[in-house]
């Protein structure tokens, strides 16, 4: 499996904005963001704030969505391909893609902390999907499915933690104990960070 290297608060500082990938600490006022602020992250962090310019604009959201979903380049510009073959807008089923992730709606579901333990989770096998395991993170939702975890998951301090948390789970899922279910695709408005999809589909149609 292809992972993101590098120290994630740095990503975060880097886009300028929270982009939630650590999970409980992220809330928390241990969070680099809320005691620093978002500079970007080096000696000459403070220098590098400063007007950017259009392509960089649109360079940037690409690179935070991508961070946020934890894909490599190649990996997001497959989706962007996949979502530009579909009718409709490119940018919404862009963010279908990504959100109906089997790591994603894991995360969203509140079955776990972050995107990055739901990608453990589900490459040690210990996701269930339909009644059957599923090891890859990257794995299409599709409306109808139901999700949970294995028994031996269920006991793990990070599961525990992440089901004692009462966050709120978007309308496009619904959670009955540790059973999640994809109720239909999410709409753009449901996603939990605010990302503009036209800067991305600007970006590479370029
Ligand atoms: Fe680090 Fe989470 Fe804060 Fe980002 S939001 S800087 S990952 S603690």
């Amino acid at each position: 499996m292809v992972t993101l290297t590098g120290v994630k608060c740095k990503l975060c500082r880097r886009e300028g904005a929270k982009l939630f990938l650590k999970g409980e600490r992220c809330y928390s006022q241990k969070c680099p963001i809320e005691r620093k602020g978002a500079l970007p992250p080096g000696q000459h962090g403070q220098k590098r704030v400063g007007r950017l310019s259009d392509y960089g604009i649109h360079l940037r959201e690409k690179q935070k969505a991508k961070r946020v979903y934890g894909v490599v380049e190649q990996v997001f510009k497959n989706y962007y391909k996949k979502a530009s073959q579909y009718k409709g807008e490119t940018g919404k089923k862009l963010f279908q893609l990504l959100e109906t992730r089997l790591d994603n709606v894991l995360f969203r579901s509140g079955l776990t902390i972050s995107r990055s333990i739901a990608r453990q989770i589900i490459s040690h096998g210990m996701c269930i999907v339909d009644g059957k395991k599923v090891n890859v993170p990257s794995y299409q939702v599709v409306p109808g499915q139901t999700i949970t975890l294995t028994p031996a998951c269920l006991k793990l301090e990070v599961t525990k933690k992440a089901l004692e948390q009462k966050g709120a789970i978007p309308a496009w899922l619904k959670k009955k104990a540790v059973v999640a279910k994809m109720e239909r695709l999410p709409e753009k408005e449901e996603m939990e960070l605010d990302l503009n999809e036209q800067l991305i589909v600007e970006f590479y149609s370029r």
